[in-house]
Parts: structure tokens; C-alpha cells; sequence
């Protein structure tokens, strides 16, 4: 069975804040919200989108020193994550596709939950998801 799921946040949470007072972190370079990524089997860390900034994940919060740091709102990775774990199903990234040509053939050849934030509609390809 193949699945398209279309999800238009990137990342693991698209806010992480401090769940005492509120203080949401922001880029130190141009004041975005930073994004939570998995960058190893149980390593967090924050990335800017605007000026691929890195910073490791907080556990104290800078402004009221409480260690209660929340990350919310799934993003794509969160939701791949909940489908292979949950739901037991292939999952394939075609948002981690770099070319047309390797999408298509991923369309072609797996099988399973197809996910992507919005690469596929700037490629404009034509889905023929089959039965
Ligand atoms: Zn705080
Ligand atoms: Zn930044």
C-alpha cells in the first residue's frame, strides 16, 4: 500500500520554550525560532532554517533557570517517527531526496507511507500512487 503525506513543518518540534515562564528560543544571529532535530539516538539539538545556526539542546532555561524545557508542535520528523514506531510501516522521506529522478524511483519501487513537506510540489511531479 503506498501512502502520500504532505506535512509542511520540517524537523522533530517546530517550538521549544520553557514551560515555567514562557521564554520560547530564538536564533542568536536573526531572532527565528529554532527547529529541534534528532541528531543522534537520544540527541536533541536546535537548528535555525534562516542561517543554518546549531545549537545544542537547552536544559536550563536562560531567563528563569528552571529545568523544564518543552518542544511542541510535531514537524515532519516527529510524525515519520510516530508511523514507523505506531503504525509499524515503511516510512520513505522523499523530502530527503535530492533529485526528481531518485523520487520517482522511490514512487516506483516502495512501498509504504510516503512522506514530504513541500519539495514535491516546488518539483512539480505527478503522483501516480497506484492501488
Ligand atoms: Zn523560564
Ligand atoms: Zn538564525
Amino acid at each position: 500500500m503506498k501512502t502520500l503525506l504532505i506535512h509542511p513543518r520540517k524537523g522533530l518540534y517546530t517550538l521549544t520554550a520553557c514551560n515555567h515562564c514562557g521564554y520560547q528560543f530564538d536564533c542568536q544571529n536573526c531572532d527565528c525560532k529554532l527547529t529541534t532535530y534528532r541528531s543522534g539516538k537520544d540527541y536533541l539539538e536546535l537548528v535555525c532554517h534562516q542561517c543554518q545556526s546549531y545549537y545544542n539542546y537547552p536544559n536550563i532555561c536562560p531567563k528563569c533557570g528552571h529545568q523544564n524545557i518543552i518542544s511542541k508542535f510535531g514537524g515532519i520528523d516527529d510524525l515519520a517517527e510516530k508511523i514507523g514506531k505506531d503504525l509499524k510501516q515503511n516510512v520513505i522521506r522523499l523530502d530527503q531526496l535530492n533529485t526528481e529522478a531518485k523520487i520517482k524511483k522511490a514512487i516506483n519501487t516502495e512501498t509504504g507511507a510516503f512522506l514530504t513537506t513541500k519539495s514535491l510540489i516546488r518539483l512539480s511531479i505527478t503522483i501516480n500512487l497506484g492501488k
